[in-house]
């Protein structure tokens, strides 16, 4: 890969379009059967934060023609009251995959009632069943982040095959499953984290750097050597300079300083985001197959 002073933006929408339209026919092929997709995000008490992304998915299950159903409990439900009612939905047939919106009410333990949800309708890839998966390469359903980094990275052209890849961030969510999936491609994974020393010692020898933090600013043009792919997947909303009390969505990267070096940059909103929840739709579809890790592929087809 050459520097470059222009480079490539990496549009996340166009590559969630593309990503549709390989399912379209298959989907297409469900519903005259009288099975289409059925994708439930369960929701907890009413979160403001939370609202942007079940909208996010509902319009993301509309495009791609599938079912949404949004089920709202009480904000003072119980543990047991939120295990009965993903107890029903795994025992419904009609539901492919189903979604705890997060955050949950205080009180309420977020990993076991994620854990609740059966690993055939768990299409955030969460449940150690489908997370394991990863680890012994046998791709079912995968954290949907995290394959949108991989995507994004696949669609700048870079093969990770021997390339230095670090990963700045080292959630479930995201991190950590970013970085397995760049291992399963032999890339050679450096994770960073909060108590990394030198973040910037890391990220200078990367060809591929992928940000999971939530700080703007943290990735500064003096940290990335020229000619790197950088995808960036944190969200961060700032002051606006459009008014008092605007306020604007950017990532982890400083884009400006970072863009006049990387080959190959994610924007921020407009790449990560919308891939992911095109990843969300393709797991629905993958769920409603009936995809189970032990006879999941042990490839990496993305589309397919
Ligand atoms: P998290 O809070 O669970 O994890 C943050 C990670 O950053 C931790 O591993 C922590 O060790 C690390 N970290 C914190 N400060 C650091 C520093 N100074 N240097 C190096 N590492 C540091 O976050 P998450 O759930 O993985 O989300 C990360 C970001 O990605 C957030 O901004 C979130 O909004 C965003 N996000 C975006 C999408 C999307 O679809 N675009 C999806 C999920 C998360």
């Amino acid at each position: 890969m050459t520097s470059t002073t222009s480079p490539t933006l990496l549009d996340g929408r166009a590559l969630a379009e593309k990503i549709r339209l390989e399912f379209a026919p298959e989907v297409t092929t469900m519903v005259e059967a009288g099975k289409r997709p059925r994708l439930v995000v369960v929701q907890v008490g009413k979160n403001d934060a939370a609202q942007a992304y079940i909208r996010g998915q509902r319009r993301g299950a509309e495009k791609w023609q599938l079912d949404f159903h949004l089920e709202t409990l009480p904000a003072e439900a119980t543990e047991a009251g939120v295990r009965k009612a993903l107890r029903a939905l795994n025992a419904d047939d009609g539901v492919s995959g189903i979604l705890l919106s997060l955050p949950l009410p205080d009180g309420l333990p977020t990993r076991a009632l994620q854990h609740q949800i059966h690993p055939s309708k768990d299409v955030e890839g969460v449940h150690p069943e489908n997370l394991g998966g990863l680890l012994w390469a046998r791709y079912g359903l995968l954290p949907c982040t995290a394959l949108a980094s991989l995507a994004l990275i696949d669609e700048s052209g870079v093969d990770l095959r021997g390339k230095e890849a670090v990963v700045v961030g080292h959630s479930e969510i995201v991190g950590k499953p970013a970085a397995l999936l760049m291992l399963a491609r032999n890339a050679t994974v450096t994770v960073c984290h909060i108590d990394t020393q030198d973040v910037a010692a890391h990220t200078k020898r990367a060809d591929v750097i992928v940000v999971a933090v939530g700080k703007a600013g943290l990735i500064t043009g003096d940290m990335v050597k020229e000619g790197a792919v950088v995808i960036d997947v944190g969200i961060n909303a700032i002051p606006s300079d459009e008014g008092p009390g605007r306020m604007r969505l950017v990532g982890d990267v400083d884009f400006d300083a970072v863009s006049k070096k990387a080959a190959a940059i994610t924007p921020v909103p407009g790449g990560v985001g919308p891939v992911t929840v095109a990843m969300l739709m393709r797991n629905t579809v993958l769920a409603a197959r009936g995809i189970r890790v032990e006879d999941a592929p042990g490839q990496l087809p993305l589309f397919s």
